[in-house]
C-alpha cells in the first residue's frame, strides 16, 4: 500500500471533540479495514481548546494513516473542510463529522456508488434525530429560499457527508473564493451526482458548536454566494414605489387645485417617511453584506493558518 497515494481520504473537521475521538476512530477503522482499500484519515484540529490535539497526536503515532492539520485558531467548519480537501491525496475524498452523526458504516455504500461511476455521492438524511423543530423549520426555509433565488439547487437535508471523486476535488481546490459555502460549491461544480439515504444519528458526545446566530450567518453566506437577487431587487422596488408616488402626487396636486390647501396630513407623512427610511436602511444593509464579502475577497488573506502538521507534506505553492 502506498502511504502517500491512498485510494481513500477521510476528512474530519474537529472542534472540541475529545470525547468522540476514540470511538470515531474505532468505528471508522472497523469499516475501512473491511473495505481492504488503502486509506488516510485527515483530521483538522480547528482550534480546539480541549484535549483534541494531544489525543490526535497519540493516534497518529499509533497509526500513521491518521494525519493531522492543526490550525492556529478556530476558522470554522467550512474552512477546516477546505483545508482537508487541499491536503487529501486519495482518489476519493469523504468529509465526515467527528460527532458520529454521520454513520461511518455508510462509507461502504458511498464507495459502491462511486464504483458505478458517479463523481459525487451524497448522503441525504431520511430523518433528523435529536434536532429541534425550530432547527428543522429554519433549515427547510433556507433550502426553499436558495432554491428559489439562487443559481444552484442544493439537495435538501444533505450535509457535507459525501464522497467526492478526485476530479471534483481538483476542481474545488481551484475555486479561489474566500467565502467557502461548501454545500453550495459541491452543488455548483456539477459532475455526475447521486445520493443515498440514511438516518442521521444524534451527537455521540459533546455539544454542537452551532448556535442560531452562526446558522443565520451561514445562511446569509450561502445566499450571497449564490444569488444576486437581494442586490438587484431594489431597483424594481424603487420603480414600483416611484410609480405609486407619482400617482399619489398627481392626485394631491389635482385635489389642491380644486379644493385648495389642506393642512392635516401629519400621519400619512410620518408613515411614508418611516417606511421608506426602513426600506432604505435594509437596502444599505444588503449592499453592506455584499460589499463586506467583496472586501474579504480583495484582501486576499490566506483562508487558514496551519500551526502544526503530522504526516502531511507541504502543500505545493499555489500557481
Ligand atoms: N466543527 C469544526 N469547526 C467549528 C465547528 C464545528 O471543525 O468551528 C466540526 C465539528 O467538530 C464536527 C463538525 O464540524 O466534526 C460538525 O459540527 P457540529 O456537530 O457542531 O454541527 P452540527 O452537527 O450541529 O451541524
Ligand atoms: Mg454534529
Amino acid at each position: 500500500m502506498d502511504e502517500n497515494h491512498p485510494v481513500l481520504s477521510i476528512v474530519v473537521p474537529m472542534h472540541n471533540e475529545q470525547d468522540n475521538l476514540d470511538y470515531l476512530f474505532e468505528r471508522l477503522k472497523d469499516v475501512l479495514d473491511r473495505l481492504s482499500l488503502s486509506y488516510e484519515i485527515i483530521c483538522i484540529d480547528d482550534g480546539s481548546r480541549d484535549r483534541t490535539l494531544p489525543m490526535l497526536v497519540k493516534h497518529h503515532y499509533l497509526d500513521s494513516r491518521i494525519k493531522i492539520i492543526s490550525f492556529s485558531r478556530n476558522f470554522g467548519k467550512e474552512i477546516a473542510l477546505t483545508a482537508g480537501i487541499d491536503y487529501a491525496n486519495g482518489d476519493a475524498v469523504i468529509p465526515i463529522d467527528a460527532d458520529l452523526q454521520d454513520p461511518p458504516e455508510l462509507i461502504e455504500a458511498l464507495i459502491s456508488k462511486w464504483r458505478e461511476g458517479y463523481d459525487v455521492v451524497y448522503a441525504t438524511r431520511r430523518s433528523r434525530l435529536g434536532e429541534s423543530w425550530l432547527k428543522r423549520f429554519t433549515a427547510g426555509g433556507f433550502y426553499r429560499v436558495i432554491d428559489k433565488i439562487g443559481s444552484i439547487t442544493i439537495p435538501r437535508d444533505t450535509g457535507d457527508f459525501r464522497l467526492l471523486d478526485r476530479r471534483v476535488v481538483d476542481v474545488l481546490k481551484q475555486l479561489p473564493e474566500r467565502t467557502r459555502f461548501m454545500k453550495g460549491l459541491f452543488a455548483w461544480v456539477g459532475f455526475r451526482q447521486t445520493s443515498i439515504l440514511f438516518d442521521r444519528q444524534e451527537r455521540y458526545q459533546g455539544r454542537s458548536s452551532w448556535n442560531y446566530w452562526r446558522l443565520w450567518n451561514f445562511a446569509v453566506d450561502g445566499i450571497t454566494s449564490f444569488s444576486l437577487l437581494p442586490l438587484k431587487v431594489w431597483s424594481y422596488v424603487g420603480i414600483i414605489f416611484s410609480l405609486f408616488a407619482f400617482l399619489y402626487a398627481t392626485f394631491l396636486i389635482v385635489r389642491t387645485l380644486i379644493l385648495g390647501v389642506d393642512v392635516p396630513g401629519y400621519a400619512s407623512i410620518m408613515v411614508a417617511v418611516l417606511f421608506l427610511g426602513g426600506i432604505q436602511l435594509i437596502t444599505l444593509g444588503i449592499f453592506g453584506e455584499y460589499l463586506g464579502r467583496i472586501y474579504e475577497e480583495v484582501k486576499g488573506r490566506p483562508l487558514y493558518l496551519v500551526r502544526d502538521r503530522y504526516g502531511l507534506d507541504d502543500l505545493p505553492a499555489p500557481p
